[in-house]
């Protein structure tokens, strides 16, 4: 048999917990030798799941694991070539460094000298030299991990597996460790398969991102890629900051948005098709077109800002323009990030290294290859499968509803229908008593003049929701929808 050209192949593995619900659904993910490798997104997404996997401290549901070509979905965890180091570091408080890194090798037997070897080796890797005989609860939480990672690197496995290593440490800290962990990765030459859920560590560190949520990968890429061409609104919105717009492709290469038309890059999109446009804050370049206020309106005693020649900085040619107030301007450290609101009420996030105050008119404009185009996946309606009752309601997410007598002209008691209700016409209660239904608040994405909500009712369904008004993540809601506002079809007979 060809060996494969992978040295892991993870192929359509699910897992199914006692409780019924998929920390992971369908995932397939091939990684070559020597490849460094992230699982990213957010808490309780399946990245560690996933790894546990990997490594054998779990077994999936279904589908298969490939080391080398080799099925291991089965294998116990210490007859795979890998390792693993925990979020939490796992270390014997009472043993020093050495005998720490030493362990696995003295269960083993291995001969003094070739422990002395080894340990020393790995501990060079792991720039711990030197520090053989601290006790490790005298080491700093950086010193700890290094400590992990030596001991888990003392066996030259072919994949390390990495959980979360340095979630326990303080910023600057992981700044460091991060450096170190990609000089190790290119020392040792080996792969790394590196869980977080900070975006900005993933972005830093691989060669590819796999970009996951509730148990599904949603991209796999390069950082450039992830960064720059967000396959659906999850990675645009989860990965840096983003203007997400519903937008229209109106032909190959010309897109509509925010009321107006841009030259943009993308095709294949069809005519008039709905869209989701993404745009990165530090992509739309910015200028005045009113006079600065004075120092004295500003009130704020900063000194007079410099005058910012557009003509510098603003590319020329033909581009679309559009215009707008800012509305607040915060620095941060290297940029100053701007909220600015258009006429139509449309709110841009702008990151600019030049200042612009409150209350500033501007202009801005976008260049056609940094709009980037995305499929949308909903539009408008929400679909229901429902069933029309003797009562003359209708039954579905788990409640029976009234509906406008004209919706059930034609259908029985019995019959099962398809029930649309349009986002905007989802009322939601602050009270969750207040509502029909319950739930909570699970994902919110403001799309610049609205925020797109997914809301998962209390029996496990999801339903999308625009509204103006402002909800926090994990917000407990009533559900309410009007009658009038619930349209019935007729189920297609299948041939
Ligand atoms: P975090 O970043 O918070 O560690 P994660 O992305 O690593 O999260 P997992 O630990 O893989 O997420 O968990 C995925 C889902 O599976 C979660 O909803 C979790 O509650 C659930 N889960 C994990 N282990 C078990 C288990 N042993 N039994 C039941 N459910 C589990």
């Amino acid at each position: 048999m060809a060996k494969s050209e992978f040295i892991i192949e993870v192929n359509h593995v699910s897992k199914q917990f006692e409780d019924g619900k998929f920390a992971l659904d369908d995932v397939s993910l091939q990684v070559k030798k020597g490849e460094f490798v992230t699982i990213l997104g957010p808490s309780g997404c399946g990245k560690t799941t996933l790894l546990r996997c990997i490594a054998g401290f779990q077994v999936a549901s279904s589908g298969d694991i490939l080391l080398k070509g080799e099925d291991v979905t089965k294998t116990p965890p210490y007859q795979r070539p890998v390792n693993t180091v925990f979020q939490k570091y796992a270390l014997f408080p009472h043993l020093n460094v050495f005998n720490n890194v030493a362990f696995g090798l003295k269960l083993k037997k291995e001969a003094p000298e070739v422990i002395k070897k080894k340990v020393r080796q790995a501990l060079k890797m792991a720039n711990l030299t030197g520090y053989e005989e601290r006790k490790v609860d005298t080491l700093s939480g950086g010193q700890q991990q290094r400590v992990a990672i030596a001991r888990a690197i003392v066996n030259k496995p072919e994949v390390l597996l990495l959980d979360e290593p340095l979630s326990a440490l303080d910023l600057k800290m992981r700044h460091d460790m991060q450096i170190e962990l990609k000089e190790l990765h290119e020392k040792l030459g080996i792969t790394f398969i590196y869980v977080t859920h900070d975006q900005e560590e993933a972005l830093t560190l691989s060669d590819r991102v796999v970009v996951m949520n509730e148990g599904k990968i949603q991209q796999i890429g390069t950082p450039t890629d992830i960064y720059n061409e967000p396959q659906n609104c999850f990675v645009a919105d989860f990965i840096g900051e983003s203007n997400i717009l519903s937008g229209t492709m109106i032909r190959d290469y010309r897109v509509e948005f925010c009321g107006q038309e841009f030259d943009c890059i993308d095709a294949g999109f069809g005519e008039d098709n709905p869209v989701d446009v993404v745009i990165r804050p530090e992509d739309i370049y910015i200028w005045r077109t009113s006079p600065q206020p004075s120092p004295q309106e500003r009130g704020n005693g900063l000194s007079e800002q410099e005058d910012v020649d557009p003509e510098d900085r603003i590319p020329k040619g033909k581009f679309t323009k559009w215009y707008g107030e800012v509305q607040s301007c915060i620095f941060k450290g290297v940029h100053y990030e701007m909220r600015v609101l258009t006429p139509d009420k449309y709110e841009f996030l702008i990151q600019d290294y030049h200042e612009f105050l409150p209350g500033t008119e501007v202009g801005m404009l976008v260049r056609p290859e940094d709009i980037q185009i995305m499929k949308k996946e909903h539009y408008i309606w929400n679909y229901f499968e429902g069933e029309v009752l003797k009562n003359g309601k209708v039954w579905f997410l788990d409640a029976e509803w009234e509906v406008d007598e004209k919706q059930l002209e034609g259908l029985e008691a019995g019959e099962k229908v398809q029930v649309r209700v349009k986002f905007r016409d989802i009322d939601l209660q602050d009270y969750e008593e207040e509502g029909k239904l319950s739930g909570e608040v699970h994902f919110i994405l403001f799309k610049g003049n609205h925020y797109h909500l997914t809301i998962r009712t209390d029996e496990g369904h999801d339903l999308y929701v625009n509204t103006n008004d402002v909800w926090d993540d994990g917000d407990r809601v009533g559900i309410v929808i009007n009658p009038k506002h619930i349209r019935i079809d007729k189920l297609k007979m299948e041939n």
